[in-house]
């Protein structure tokens, strides 16, 4: 890797945990690139990496997590997240919200409480993935890359095992949340891509948190709302959003492609289409008449003025 790859990695990092970029090692790794790591409760740092970090959650990760603890989302985010924007855009999100003494909730003594369900971000460590190309824009391909994290603290670079990196990121679950999250980081991605150029709206703002983080409340604004009169959604995918909280994750990241990027990602209705057409002919039509309106009244005050100016001119020449 070089310098400018090195630094173009650090600005790219997908939702891992957020590390001090001087700890990237600077060797560009494919799937195929050996490591050697291990981490496990007999290492004398063990749980040392659980505190004093920024852990960003993905719409999957409240999803694990909320399960696993037994509450809804709501409650989930209130009592365990923070606000956060992600990856320098406006785009809101949570990360977890560290104790008084900056450790995460869920760590003890005995190591992870949530160890199965744990976030991306957990998983993804020491290996991180870099979207060299700010991808995601529409015909562009992201290349993905990988990069090795080693910090002084950690003792499971001195272990012996040796893994490449798709045998690392199969082992911790890696692949199949990327895969659930593929859509969402994208959306993030695209809107990075973006730069300062635009912003969102303060309700598409809402709305973006609101389906990222609370499946609840997402599945509701799609029973209970206007949605179903706008787009256009067959029998089987809304039986299947009724009951399938992952479909229905992946299903929110089109929603919100096609809301807030205006991608063909869900049909709309013809005659939703149709009755916006005649709103628009008829705030059109209603334009015209104003127009014309004002042109008469234009042309009245004028007639009159002239009028007025003739008379007084007659008057002049009388007297
Ligand atoms: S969720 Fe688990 S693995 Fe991740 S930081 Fe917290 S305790 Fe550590
Ligand atoms: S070996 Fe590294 S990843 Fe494992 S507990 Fe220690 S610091 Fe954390």
């Amino acid at each position: 890797m070089t310098a400018s790859d090195a630094s173009n990695a650090k600005q790219e990092l997908l939702f891992g945990k957020e590390k001090n970029p001087s700890h990237i090692l600077p060797e560009k790794l494919t799937l195929d690139s050996k490591i050697k790591f291990r981490c496990h409760p007999g290492v004398s740092c063990f749980t040392s990496c659980c505190g004093h970090i920024n852990i960003t959650l993905t719409p999957y990760d409240i999803l694990c997590l909320k399960k696993r603890i037994g509450i809804d989302s709501d409650e989930f985010l209130l009592r365990y997240t923070q606000p956060v924007y992600l990856e320098k855009t406006d785009m809101p999100g949570v990360q977890i919200h560290l104790t008084a003494e900056g450790k995460c909730p869920f760590v003890t003594e005995e190591g992870c409480l949530v160890y199965t369900d744990r976030p991306s971000a957990c998983r993804y460590y020491p290996v991180g993935m870099a979207n060299f190309h700010e991808g995601a824009q529409e015909n562009q391909t992201a290349e993905k890359f990988f990069f090795k994290v080693k910090e002084d603290y950690c003792k499971g670079h001195d272990e012996d095992k040796v893994w490449t990196v798709r045998e690392w990121r199969a082992d911790q679950g890696v692949d199949v949340r990327d895969e659930i999250n593929r859509g969402w980081m994208e959306l993030v991605m695209r809107r990075k891509s973006f730069g300062q150029q635009a912003t969102l709206s303060e309700p598409a703002k809402k709305m973006f948190f609101m389906a990222s983080t609370n499946l609840e409340k997402f599945r509701d604004f799609i029973f209970h709302s206007s949605f179903l009169e706008t787009y256009d959604i067959d029998k089987e995918t809304l039986a299947e959003l009724q009951e399938d909280d992952i479909a229905l994750l992946k299903f929110s990241y089109r929603y919100l492609a096609s809301s807030l990027f205006g991608t063909q990602d869900l049909k709309i209705k013809e005659e939703r289409i149709k009755s916006k057409v005649q709103e628009m002919k008829a705030k059109q039509q209603e334009a015209a008449q104003r127009a014309e309106q004002t042109y008469e009244d234009l042309k009245r005050d004028r007639d009159q003025l002239r009028q007025t100016i003739d008379e007084r001119k007659a008057d002049r020449k009388q007297g």
